[in-house]
């Protein structure tokens, strides 16, 4: 979904990373590679090979655990000479788990770029020009993502030495750790009067209790002022997370899949395991309706959102692709709904449904910018009025075959180019760690009907569920903007 970007995703180094997750829809079978299960050293050595299937996913890929659990996934293309270098490492809000010490996911994809002592950052940068290369990074609640985009496939040692340095070889430094928490509280006051950003952040904090998705990926304010303090903690969450057995290397473009293997062998071997287990805390279920309402700036148009807790991102269960769906169909710009809020009342200035694709469960969150304050309690019974027509009435099918088909198409745009597949890849190799996912997710979207979008309303769509926030724009009220 295009609004993870919007929600979760902070961007240091903007250079379009299409990092969210493809609208598509997929005909034909689901891999079968049986590539290591996420998370730890399984399948260690391992090799394997998913064969295209016929599905909207139409590569060959391969994929290769390494003894020290680096999972390596490469996609050979035909674009001559073009190479997207993709470093996954599972590491975002999610794993923020200790109270006090959120941002910390986002505090490594700044230092990642801090050089080593073999490459100091200097050079580092040198190297990259050298080779005109595009580079990325970005984190999300699930995973930070590092890219490396150039051309010339003789260059491909050098990249797959230079990259592997910067991630075994960091060492951070106190000062380099005060240094770069400067820059990280500088970045969290640019955004710090953004209503949307706000109304998120306190979304998030209201609906969830135990589970690290209450905060955003930037983290607290409290926590990244304490940031400097936090050396030894920082070493820690480096040793947990920072290491191949939660990392994916993902290669797509046009390169020697044998001589790649060789390279990475070489120069990853030597990272060392972490086998660290995290235990995300399990959010337990809310009993009963949740609100909040905060002031934004003075002049800001009033805002609301409302969240439900949802399930986790699933290739085989069908709810989560039954409310993606839903989100598309009740609350996209062609629905009935947005039509009449939006363009013929002109009582909203937006209406958009966002449903993250996570690793753990997460909202289901409408939200909407109106034009008159006044007309916040309207807009939220209209949202709440379309979730009852949903449960109650099935979706009409050529709507929803509109929908699918659109996914698909969208999804096969996105892999016509090598970073545009490579992109699409790594964001669901972040969800399961198996390139298969592609394929089956959208498999499965393709098989949701009518009834099974009735099901997951039915079943998340309660208001013991849910969790409502309103923004205005008077700090008149007593409240802090
Ligand atoms: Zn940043």
């Amino acid at each position: 979904m295009t609004g993870i970007i919007a929600r979760t995703l902070v961007l240091c180094l903007c250079l379009g990373l299409g990092l969210a997750a493809p609208r598509g829809g997929a005909a034909g079978a689901a891999g079968t590679t049986t590539a290591a299960p996420q998370g730890g050293a399984a399948g260690a050595g391992g090799t394997t090979t998913a064969a295209p299937q016929g599905g909207i996913f139409p590569f060959a890929v391969k994929v290769e655990t390494l003894e020290n659990g680096l999972k390596v996934v490469s996609l050979p293309l035909s674009n001559p000479n073009i190479i997207s270098y993709y470093t996954i490492v599972r590491s975002g809000s999610r794993n923020e788990i200790e109270p006090g010490k959120s941002g910390f996911a986002h505090f490594f994809e700044h230092m990642m770029s801090k050089g080593t002592k073999q490459v100091p950052r200097a050079a580092y940068g040198d190297f990259l020009a050298r080779l005109g290369a595009g580079t990325n990074s970005a984190t999300t609640d699930d995973f930070t993502c590092y890219s490396v985009v150039f051309a010339g496939r003789d260059s491909l040692e050098n990249v797959v030495r230079t990259e592997a340095d910067r991630f075994i070889n960091l060492a951070p430094s106190e000062d380099m750790l005060r240094t770069e928490a400067a820059v990280i509280e500088s970045e969290y006051y640019a955004g710090a009067s953004d209503p949307a950003r706000r109304l998120i952040e306190t979304l998030r904090d209201t609906a969830f209790e135990r589970h690290p998705y209450k905060h955003t990926t930037l983290g607290s304010l409290k926590d990244i002022q304490e940031l400097p303090n936090q050396y030894e903690y920082s070493l820690l969450y480096k040793k947990r997370f920072f290491a191949p057995d939660n990392t994916i290397l993902l290669v797509a473009g046009d390169f020697d899949p044998a001589q790649l293997a060789a390279f990475v062998r070489k120069y990853y071997g030597a990272w060392k395991i972490s086998n660290y287990d995290l235990q995300t805390p399990v959010e337990p279920p809310q009993e009963k309706a949740r609100r909040a309402r905060i002031a934004g700036p003075a002049g800001a148009p009033a805002r609301i959102a409302v969240g439900f807790h949802g399930p986790a991102f699933s290739d085989t269960a069908a709810d989560k692709a039954a409310l993606d769906l839903l989100a598309e169909l009740s609350f996209a710009s062609a629905s009935p709904l947005y039509q009449k809020l939006v363009n013929k009342d002109r009582t909203c200035r937006s209406l958009t449904a966002d449903f993250p694709d996570t690793r753990d469960p997460s909202l289901f969150v409408i939200s909407a910018v109106v034009n008159n304050e006044g007309d916040l309690p309207t807009v939220e019974a209209e949202i709440l009025k379309e979730l009852e027509r949903v449960k109650a009435e099935p979706a009409p099918a050529a709507r929803l075959a509109d929908v699918k088909s659109r996914r698909k198409y969208a999804l096969a745009r996105a892999l016509e180019t090598t970073d545009g597949a490579a992109a699409t890849l790594a964001f669901y190799l972040n969800l399961t760690g198996d390139p298969g996912t592609v394929n089956r997710i959208f498999n499965l979207r393709d098989r949701v009907s009518p009834r099974d979008i009735q099901d997951a309303a039915r079943k998340y769509f309660k208001p013991s569920n849910s969790a409502t926030v309103t923004l205005t724009g008077e700090a008149a009220k007593g409240e802090t903007p």
